[in-house]
C-alpha cells in the first residue's frame, strides 16, 4: 500500500493511544484547569455534577465523553464501570445531568426549530441529492451505502468528502471531513479530481480531509474518540466517513458461534457513532458489503451485512449497484421521512453525473 505514504503525516496524530496511568494523571490535572476555564462561557460541564470529580472528569474524557449530553445517555452501570465511581453516584449524576439539560419531551414546533440546525452536504449528485430529499446527507443521522464490490459506495464517499467544504449556500457544511479508511482504498489522486472537477484548490481540499487507516475493528472504534478528541480541539468536522463499516467486524467474527458476539460490538459501535453524530451535529456516511441471501429467489439475491443491527441504526440506507451502460442505480430503502425511490448517475473521472431518470 505505497499510496499510504502519501498522507501519512495526517496518521501521525491518530496512533497515540494513552496507555499508561501517570500520562493518565497529567491529562487530569491539564483538565481541571481547561475546565475551571471553561465554566465561564459555558453552560454547566460535567464537573459541576454531584459526585463527578476532576479524577472522573479524565477518566469520562478519555472514554471520549465530554459534554453532559455524553453523561446523560449513560446507564448506571456504564458511568460506574467508565469513572470508576459507585452505581448510586453514578445513578445521581445521570439523574442531575438529564436535569441541568432539560431533557424530555418538546412540543413539535420545537423540534422543527431544531431541525433547522441540521447541515445538509451535496453528493456531488442532484438525482441522488434529490432521492435523499433534496439536498443531499444531513447532520445528526447515519446515512448507509450499501452494494457489491464496484458499486461505487467508495465513490459516493471521496464526494461528499469533498462536497462538505462547499459554503452552506453551494450545498456545502463549510466543514472538514474525517475518512475512517478500513480497506485501504481512499485515494488522493481521485479526490483531486473531484475538487478539480468543481475549480477547487486540490491541495486545500486534501488538506481538509483528516485520514486515518483502521487495522482492525478495535483500532476503528478507538479512532472514534479520536474524532470526538478533534472537534474538542476546535476541528470543524461535519462529515465522518467510514469506509467500511462492517469488513473488520465481519471478518475478525467469521465463525458461526461469533455472530451475536460480532452484532453486539456493531450494535455498540453504531450506538456511539450516532452519540457523536448528535453531538457534534455532523454527518456520518458508512459503507456496507452484500452477501447473497440464499433465501430470495427474485429479484437481487443480495442482502447488507450486519442485518437488522445496521438496518436499524442508519437513518438512511441506500442500495447501489451497476445499471446499464456503466450507470450506477441508487435504492433509497426504509426512510423515516421520504419515500422509497430510485434514480441513476455516473462516475466519471472528474466527478459524479446525472443521467435522466
Ligand atoms: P465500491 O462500491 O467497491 O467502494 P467504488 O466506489 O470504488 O466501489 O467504485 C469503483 C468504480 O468507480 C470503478 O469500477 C469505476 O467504474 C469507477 N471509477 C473509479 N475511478 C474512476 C475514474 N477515475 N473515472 C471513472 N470511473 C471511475
Ligand atoms: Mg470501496
Amino acid at each position: 500500500m505505497n499510496d499510504i505514504n502519501s498522507y501519512k503525516g495526517e496518521l501521525s496524530f491518530w496512533f497515540m493511544v494513552d496507555k499508561d496511568v501517570s500520562a493518565g494523571e497529567k491529562v487530569a490535572k491539564k483538565v481541571v484547569k481547561k475546565v475551571a476555564k471553561k465554566k465561564e462561557d459555558k453552560g454547566p460541564q460535567l464537573i459541576d455534577l454531584p459526585g463527578v470529580g476532576p479524577g472522573a472528569v479524565a477518566k469520562l474524557e478519555a472514554a471520549g465523553i465530554y459534554e453532559l449530553m455524553g453523561l446523560a445517555v449513560l446507564t448506571p452501570t456504564g458511568l460506574s464501570d467508565m469513572a470508576g465511581m459507585s452505581e448510586a453516584v453514578a445513578r445521581k449524576a445521570i439523574q442531575a445531568a438529564r436535569k441541568m439539560m432539560d431533557m424530555g419531551f418538546i412540543d413539535g414546533l420545537a423540534h422543527e426549530e431544531k431541525r433547522k440546525e441540521l447541515f445538509h452536504i451535496t453528493t456531488g449528485s442532484k438525482n441522488v441529492d434529490n432521492l435523499l430529499g433534496g439536498k443531499g446527507i444531513q447532520t445528526k443521522s447515519i446515512t448507509e451505502a450499501f452494494g457489491a464490490f464496484g458499486s461505487g459506495k467508495t465513490q459516493l464517499a471521496l464526494s461528499l468528502a469533498v462536497g462538505v467544504q462547499l459554503p452552506i449556500e453551494s450545498g456545502g457544511a463549510n466543514g472538514k471531513a474525517v475518512y475512517i479508511d478500513t480497506e485501504g482504498t481512499f485515494r488522493p489522486e481521485r479526490v483531486r479530481q473531484f475538487a478539480e472537477g468543481i475549480g477547487a484548490n486540490a491541495d486545500k481540499v486534501l488538506k481538509n480531509i483528516l485520514v486515518a487507516r483502521a487495522f482492525n475493528s478495535d483500532h476503528q472504534m478507538l479512532l472514534l474518540d479520536r474524532v470526538a478528541d478533534l472537534i474538542k480541539d476546535g476541528e470543524p468536522i461535519r462529515l465522518m466517513i467510514i469506509d467500511s463499516l462492517t469488513a473488520h467486524f465481519r471478518a475478525e467474527f467469521s465463525g458461526r458461534g461469533m455472530l451475536a458476539d460480532r452484532q453486539q460490538r456493531l450494535n455498540r459501535y453504531l450506538h456511539n457513532l450516532m452519540k457523536v453524530a448528535e453531538q457534534n451535529n455532523l454527518a456520518v456516511y458508512v459503507t456496507n458489503q452484500v452477501m447473497s441471501d440464499p433465501a430470495q429467489m427474485f429479484g437481487d439475491p443480495t442482502k447488507a451485512i450486519g442485518g437488522n443491527i445496521v438496518g436499524h441504526a442508519c437513518t438512511y440506507r441506500m442500495y447501489l449497484r451497476r445499471g446499464k451502460k456503466d450507470s450506477r442505480v441508487c435504492k433509497l430503502i426504509d426512510s423515516p421521512d421520504l419515500p422509497d425511490n430510485e434514480t441513476v448517475f455516473m462516475i466519471e473521472t472528474d466527478g459524479l453525473r446525472d443521467l435522466d431518470v
